[in-house]
């Protein structure tokens, strides 16, 4: 896609005219100001799409975020940029880069080939010249001779031909593993490993379209905005990391976990036999974080131990993404609203709720 192209996309999103721009650029620049955030082309987007309402989760984290650091700091508006503004260009480079591997996939199968044809080329030069050498009629051995040397030349270009075949070949290869490396580290959080939030919600998806016993459960760490503030921040982090290992170790194979916020995480099971099965597995990662012992780094020292709240959601016919995460999320507000900690299962009619 030309940079023209997926320049459109974004202002697709956009479809102000521009007194309802300046409109809605009036009313962001007050909010910028009020909290300390510099006035660039990154803040101007996503304060603007704030004032416009269009993303209500960005302004959700937008919320959050400026009332964690008074502030927004850079790393957390580039990510909120990419998340929010320029999804659709995220989703074109994917797709670009599928279809770059479709095309060495299809230069590997015609490069070997052509090494196959080069070999049996070989073969067939090697079998002609034990038949020149022997001695066909007395009246042409001058001809032969000729004939022999030529057919050696040939055989070497051959050769030459074949090695330059298999180190392209060899090239393609790894040129293939690198793009697939990179495809592979878009769809993962670099905090934790787990799949970040978009390559959740496309995988999500796709079980959705395709499976009839999906469940979902959601959990958020329990006041990790006081250990971080007892602890430290890269402390926090160590936290995020330990739950992602704990995520990771707990998932049967068709199972896959993401990082779908700060300290927000979600697990999908795909062929899970009821609710019940899901909380019972939900219980089974609540004892595990609640086990962890979070260490002084490089010591035996155990500083203090964690918490998470877990709210889980059973795929009811009629659901789609937004109605199952909305029904784990409203069991995981249940269970911070319960004491935290705990498990809470959201049925979808909340007056059958255990
Ligand atoms: P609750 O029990 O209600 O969930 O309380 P909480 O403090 O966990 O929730 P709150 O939403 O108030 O705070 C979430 C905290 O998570 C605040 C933010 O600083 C922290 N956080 C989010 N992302 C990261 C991160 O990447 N690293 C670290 N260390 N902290 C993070
Ligand atoms: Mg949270
Ligand atoms: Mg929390």
């Amino acid at each position: 896609m030309s940079q023209s192209e997926s320049r459109a996309n974004v202002l697709a999103l956009y479809p102000e005219d521009s007194r309802e721009a300046a409109a809605l650029l009036k009313q962001a620049v007050p909010l910028m100001v009020r909290h300390n955030i510099p006035p660039n082309p990154v803040h101007y987007a996503l304060w603007y799409t704030y004032s416009k309402g269009q993303e209500p989760e960005l302004n959700r984290r937008l919320d959050r975020v400026v009332a964690d650091f008074d502030g927004c700091p850079p790393e957390s508006a580039t990510k909120l940029f990419r998340e929010f503004i320029i999804r659709d260009e995220l989703e074109d480079a994917r797709a670009g880069q599928e279809q770059v591997i479709h095309l060495v996939d299809g230069m590997e199968r015609d490069v070997s080939r052509s090494v196959k044809g080069s070999v049996n080329f070989q073969n067939r030069l090697g079998q002609c010249l034990q038949m020149l050498e022997e001695p066909v009629s007395e009246r042409l051995p001058g001809i032969l001779s000729e004939l022999q040397q030529s057919t050696r030349l040939m055989q070497s270009q051959q050769e030459h031909f074949l090695t330059q075949l298999q180190s392209a070949q060899s090239e393609i290869k790894s040129l293939r593993d690198k793009l697939e490396r990179a495809q592979l580290a878009a769809t993962l959080d670099g905090l934790t490993e787990l799949l970040n939030r978009s390559a959740f919600t496309r995988l999500l998806e796709q079980a959705l379209a395709k499976k009839t016993r999906v469940a979902l459960v959601m959990l958020d760490i329990d006041h990790f905005k006081q250990f971080n503030d007892l602890y430290g921040h890269p402390l926090g982090d160590r936290v995020l990391q330990h739950v992602g290992q704990v995520l990771r170790g707990a998932l049967a194979t068709d199972a896959f976990a993401a990082r779908y916020g700060g300290e927000e995480f979600c697990v999908v099971l795909q062929d899970c036999a009821d609710l019940d099965s899901a909380c019972a597995f939900a219980e089974q990662l609540r004892l595990k974080v609640q086990s962890l012992r979070i260490k002084a780094r490089g010591t035996d020292t155990v500083l203090d131990t964690v918490t998470a709240s877990f709210g889980v959601a059973f795929v009811q016919p009629g659901d789609n993404l937004e109605s199952l995460v909305t029904r784990a999320d409203d069991g995981l507000y249940q269970a911070k609203r319960n004491g935290r900690n705990q498990v809470c299962a959201m049925r979808r009619d909340p007056a059958l709720q255990p």
